[in-house]
């Protein structure tokens, strides 16, 4: 008797032609994020199998599978010789805690091994689950539980019950690299979530104003990537100072300008980085309307300086409450509730423009030396690489 967990695609079925490549990218990050396990990750027709695990690390597993895109479900199995009563004996001590209703699903490619046929095993090994445990009811059309008995060539069995839903998605890789602008906020760790199960895989940029912003600040930021690992693989953080930029758009432009000028100055920042590292999209954790900064005419204004790069802003039509849920769900939530100072929220305006134009921006920004800051700001480059456990 072996444990094994067998894993099913997600959208990757629809994929037609492509199908491979998308399987390639999903075996080798299934078998990258079990890399510290002791396991054998195998393909097989129509999915992927986990075997040759320590029994105790099986709960860590399962637990990291469910952080994989491209994962639709997965079961955990146990495996056993193609013999009856060996079927029998373990099907009925696996449904002996369950209660409601059931059924039995047989499905065999090898038809020559056991004398009966797949509705015959179903029924005989059905009967012997119902004598002994009273607790259970068959329903063949709705059941609670479903046991599987999967007979395969080589005399070998796969019997589950249980069904656990993974990210779905698409396997990170797949559609290709975005730079997500991480904040220390609730909604930008959920929003390069959003983009990796797209298929995205991730680098970041965070902007901080040391010596106004802390240490702890950047640590945050740091433990929120790390997170954001656990569902994307290893990913890089670039940490650039916007000290200058703020310090010259306090001295100098209007005061309601302020958040426009850095914003135009992150972005500006994010697309040099794209182009520098080869990055095909800016993503960020705007929604509209949220704040000042995110009306529909705030997103034009400062839009405007990124020429060349789609802009990718998967939630922007969330409401914040939906966003939170999510962050709980994959577990950012709490961290990014941790009282630091961002870029932000340093020289924060008393009333910040709501609906900026063009002309006025432009005209405000022309009063620094705007690509020169900038060009400074990237000097500032820090490199952090994040490891995923
Ligand atoms: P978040 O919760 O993600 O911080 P927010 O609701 O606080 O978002 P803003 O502060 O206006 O909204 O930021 C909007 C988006 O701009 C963020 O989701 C993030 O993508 C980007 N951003 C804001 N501040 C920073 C920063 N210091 N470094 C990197 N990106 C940032
Ligand atoms: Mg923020």
């Amino acid at each position: 008797m072996e444990k094994a967990i067998l894993i099913r695609f997600s959208e990757i079925f629809l994929k037609g032609k492509n199908r491979g490549y998308f399987e390639r990218f999903l075996f080798q990050n299934i078998k990258t994020a079990l890399v510290n396990f002791d396991a054998e990750v195998c393909k097989i027709p129509g999915r992927y199998e986990v075997k040759n695990f320590r029994e105790e690390d099986e709960t860590k597993i399962i637990e990291r599978l469910k952080q994989i895109p491209g994962i639709f479900s997965f079961s955990p199995a146990t495996k056993i010789e193609t013999d009856f009563e060996k079927i029998s004996e373990v099907s009925v001590s696996m449904m002996r805690e369950l209660a409601g209703t059931f059924k039995v699903e047989t499905n065999r490619a090898d038809k020559h091994t056991l004398n009966l046929n797949s509705m015959q095993i179903s029924a005989e090994i059905g009967g012997r689950i119902l004598s002994t445990n009273s607790n259970l009811k068959v329903d063949i059309k709705n059941p609670k539980h479903i046991l599987h008995i999967d007979i395969r060539e080589n005399k070998e069995t796969y019997l589950y019950a249980k069904t656990i839903f993974g990210v779905g998605g698409m396997p990170v890789g797949t559609s290709g690299s975005g730079l997500l602008l991480l904040s220390g906020g609730i909604d930008s760790p959920v929003a390069g979530y959003m983009m990796a199960k797209r298929g995205v895989k991730l680098s970041c940029v965070h902007f901080h104003s040391y010596p106004y912003t802390s240490n702890m600040a950047r640590d945050k930021v740091e433990k929120l990537a790390k997170i954001i690992s656990s569902y994307t693989g290893d990913l890089t953080v670039y940490m650039i100072s916007m000290t200058e930029l703020q310090e010259q758009i306090n001295a100098h432009c209007d005061d309601s300008y302020t958040i426009t000028l850095l914003r135009r100055g992150m972005f500006t920042v994010a697309e040099k980085l794209c182009k520098k590292f080869g990055k095909k999209m800016i993503i960020t954790g705007e929604s509209l309307g949220q704040v000042a900064s995110q009306t529909i005419e705030s997103m034009i204004v400062v839009s405007e300086v990124v020429k060349n790069t789609p802009i990718l802003r998967p939630l922007v039509a969330f409401d914040k409450y939906e966003t939170i849920e999510l962050a709980k769900k994959i577990g950012t939530f709490e961290t990014s509730i941790e009282p630091f100072e961002d870029c932000c929220t340093v020289f924060l305006p008393d009333s910040p423009v709501v609906r900026p134009n063009v002309y006025d921006t432009r005209r405000e920004q022309e009063k620094l030396d705007f690509d020169a800051i900038i060009d400074r700001a990237m000097e500032t480059i820090e490199i952090v690489e994040i490891k995923a456990d």
